[in-house]
């Protein structure tokens, strides 16, 4: 979607692709959240407690850069102190999504990060996606532990938690979420039958040449082992459901 589209067909990419996020089965019940930038004072979120298969253009919430709500009738997402840390980290980002994809979740829940470089158009498309250590979600913990790795990537495990992407457009961070599942698929795959021939330091080299070359992306840390995250074992799995209510938004704590 081109710069100048308008607030309503934001609200309708927004109902598209979170529809989208719900059949692929990337979030249940009422996880996951998106946004868009409308301009450099307004972002568009997703609002809390609602399936993301089921909203309607008139559900979304408008929110300043503080995260304070300027019109809507739900209230915004609890994750919406992500949102805004990404935001701000990332001028060129124009769109958010968040979801709890089964395969990628498993592996940010194993201790496993997605650095491998197995497939080609992945280490073009993305890099490499690291695994963020874990961080109770809607605190400052989650946008701690995301904040080194937001300037450097485009898509990022969460512990114990989901995934985030995000890009020029919230078409391109959906893409990013489905490529992050399909690699974890095939990085199982890949595992399972025990025989793992990842590309050579002179292959992803030449790959990483022409990321930059096409994309113009950020730039890629170097694929390496998988690393199991430090301190990001947690009991509290009941937080870890759906996007639950906050007890303060996140922008009242900046
Ligand atoms: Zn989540």
């Amino acid at each position: 979607m081109s710069a100048m589209a308008s607030d309503r067909q934001y609200r309708q990419a927004i109902v598209q692709y979170g529809r989208m996020l719900h059949e692929s089965g990337f979030v249940a019940a009422t996880d996951g959240n998106l946004s868009v930038r409308l301009d450099d004072q307004h972002l568009l979120v997703t609002p809390t407690c609602i399936s993301k298969g089921r909203m309607r253009a008139s559900d979304m919430v408008i929110v300043d850069m503080e995260g304070k709500r300027l019109a809507g009738k739900r209230r915004v997402s609890s994750e919406i102190g992500m949102h805004l840390l990404i935001y701000r980290l990332r001028p060129d980002v124009r769109g958010i999504v968040h979801a709890h994809p089964p395969t990628a979740t498993g592996f940010a829940a194993s201790g496993y990060d997605l650095n491998r470089p197995l497939v080609c158009e992945v280490v073009v498309g993305l890099g490499s996606i690291p695994l963020a250590r874990y961080g109770t979600p809607g605190t400052p913990e989650l946008t701690d532990a995301l904040e080194p790795l937001i300037p450097s990537h485009d898509a990022i495990l969460m512990a114990n938690h989901g995934v985030v992407t995000f890009g020029s457009s919230l078409e391109s961070a959906y893409m990013k979420m489905e490529t992050v599942e399909h690699f974890a698929k095939i990085s199982l795959v890949t595992h399972l039958l025990g025989n793992e021939q990842p590309l050579g330091e002179k292959e992803v080299e030449k790959l990483h040449e022409v990321r930059h070359r096409y994309n113009g992306g950020a730039t890629p840390s170097a694929p390496r082992r998988p690393v199991t995250a430090d301190g990001c074992q947690s009991d509290s799995q009941s937080l870890l459901e759906s996007d639950i209510e906050p007890k303060e938004t996140a922008g009242s704590r900046r």
